[in-house]
C-alpha cells in the first residue's frame, strides 16, 4: 500500500454524455449539493488507504468542465475515453500500463455514495479472486412479460430471483487479467467490466453492495441524491488543540509542510502540531476520540511518522460514516518561524490530505506578543476547528 509501486489504481469512468439525462452539461459535472457530482465520487477513493492513485477517463470535449470540477485534488492526469463505455475503460487501462498497478478498481463517475467499507470488501476479495464486484440481492419479485393481444403487457412467467444480483461499481480486478480480457473483448459489446472478465473465463466474486450506492442516471436519481446529501443530514463541529516543545533542529513540520527554522519541534511523530490539532478537530466532529487513542505514542509504528497519516485516517473515518468534511480552519500560535510565506502551501497540503478543495481550508498564524511559552519560543501551539456533514443521526 505504501512505497513506490502502485498497488491499486482507481479508474473513474466519466466519459458519458448523459444523453438519458437531458441536461446541457454531462451529469457527472452537475452540482450535487453545491459540489460537482464527479468531485464527490472522487472523494470516495482519494484518501482511501488501499487506493494509491486515481485517474479519470473523460470526454476530450469535457476537459474544461473536468478541470473546474477537480481543482486542488491529487489525481493522475485524465485520459480520453472512447465511443462506448467499454472503449473508455480499455483506454483507461491501456493508459495505466506504465504504472503497472497490481489491481484496478473501475468505477462509474455517477456513483457518488460509495463507502469505504464497500471498497474494502472488493479489495479484500481480490486476494483470492481475479475479480470482485459489489452487488445487492434482488428483493422485488421478477416477472417476465410480453405484448398482450389487446396491446397491453402480459406476464408470461415469474422468474426465480434467488440467485439474481444487481451489479454495482467499483468493480475490482487484477490489473493484468482485466487488461487482457478487455483487449480480447474489443469487438464484443458487453454491459460491464465483470462481463468482460467473465467472457475471459476469470472468476469474479460478489461482495456486499449497498442500496445507497446509487447510480445517478435520471433527474429523479439526482433529486434522491440531493436528499441523501443534505436532507435529513446534519452538520457537526469539532475542536482540536495541541502543543509541541521546541528543541534542537533546523526545521519544523507545520501543516504537512517543512519550514526552515532556528529550532525544531520535539515529539514522538514528526511533531506537526498543526496537523495534530486538525486531526483532533476532525475526530471531535464525529465523536471518534482523539489522536492518541488512534495512534498511541507508545506504539513504535508512529515514531517519526509523517503526521499526514493521522489526518488522512480521520478524514477516512468521516467518509466511512458516509460524511464529508465541509471545511477546516487552523490557527498556528508561534513567535517564529513566520508562517505567512508558507500559508498557501500549508492550505494546499491539508486540502490534499483531506481530499477537499483548498478553498475549504483556512490557515492562520498569530504570535502571543512574546508572552507565555509560545512568546518565549519554548513551544508552538495550534488550534483547529472542523465542520463535518454527516447523514441523518442514528
Ligand atoms: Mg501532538
Amino acid at each position: 500500500m505504501t512505497g513506490d509501486t502502485m498497488r491499486c489504481l482507481a479508474l473513474i469512468v466519466a466519459g458519458g454524455q448523459g444523453a438519458r439525462f437531458g441536461a446541457s452539461v454531462p451529469k457527472q459535472y452537475l452540482p450535487l449539493a453545491g459540489e460537482p457530482l464527479l468531485r464527490r465520487t472522487l472523494g470516495c477513493f482519494l484518501g482511501h488507504p488501499g487506493v494509491d492513485g486515481v485517474r479519470v477517463v473523460i470526454r476530450a470535449d469535457d476537459r474544461d468542465l473536468y478541470g473546474r470540477a477537480v481543482t486542488g485534488l491529487d489525481l493522475l492526469p485524465p485520459v480520453s475515453g472512447g465511443a462506448s463505455r467499454q472503449e473508455s475503460v480499455r483506454n483507461g487501462l491501456e493508459s495505466a500500463v506504465d504504472l503497472a498497478p497490481e489491481a484496478v478498481l473501475i468505477h462509474d463517475a455517477a456513483r457518488p455514495f460509495t463507502t469505504r467499507k464497500l471498497i474494502d470488501g472488493v479489495l479484500g476479495a481480490l486476494a483470492t479472486h481475479a475479480g470482485a464486484i459489489p452487488a445487492v440481492p434482488v428483493r422485488d419479485t421478477l416477472k417476465r412479460a410480453g405484448p398482450a393481444r389487446d396491446g397491453g403487457t402480459l406476464i408470461t412467467e415469474t422468474v426465480d430471483r434467488s440467485s439474481l444480483w444487481r451489479a454495482q461499481t467499483p468493480q475490482g480486478f487484477r490489473f493484468d487479467a482485466i487488461l487482457a480480457a478487455h483487449r480480447a473483448a474489443a469487438q464484443t459489446e458487453l454491459t460491464d467490466d465483470a462481463a468482460v472478465a467473465e467472457a475471459a473465463g476469470l472468476g469474479v466474486a460478489i461482495t456486499p453492495g449497498d442500496e445507497d450506492n446509487l447510480k445517478v442516471t435520471t433527474q429523479d436519481d439526482l433529486i434522491r441524491a440531493e436528499r441523501m446529501v443534505s436532507g435529513g443530514g446534519e452538520t457537526r463541529t469539532g475542536f482540536g488543540y495541541d502543543v509541541h516543545r521546541c528543541g534542537p533542529g533546523d526545521h519544523v513540520m507545520l501543516g504537512g509542510v517543512c519550514i526552515p527554522a532556528q529550532s525544531g519541534l520535539v515529539g514522538h511523530s514528526d511533531a506537526d502540531v498543526a496537523l495534530h490539532a486538525l486531526t483532533d478537530a476532525v475526530l471531535g466532529a464525529i465523536a471518534a476520540g482523539d489522536i492518541g487513542q488512534h495512534f498511541p505514542p507508545s506504539d513504535d509504528r508512529w515514531k517519526g511518522a509523517a503526521s499526514e497519516v493521522f489526518l488522512r485516517h480521520a478524514g477516512g473515518l468521516v467518509r466511512e460514516r458516509g460524511g464529508a468534511v465541509i471545511n477546516v480552519d487552523v490557527t498556528i500560535v508561534a513567535e517564529r518561524p513566520r508562517i505567512g510565506p508558507h500559508r498557501e502551501a500549508i492550505a494546499e497540503r491539508i486540502a490534499h490530505i483531506l481530499g477537499i478543495a483548498p478553498s475549504r481550508v483556512g490557515v492562520k498564524a498569530t504570535t502571543t506578543e512574546k508572552l507565555g511559552f509560545t512568546g518565549r519560543r519554548e513551544g508552538i501551539a495550534a488550534q483547529a476547528v472542523a465542520t463535518v456533514r454527516l447523514p441523518a443521526a442514528d
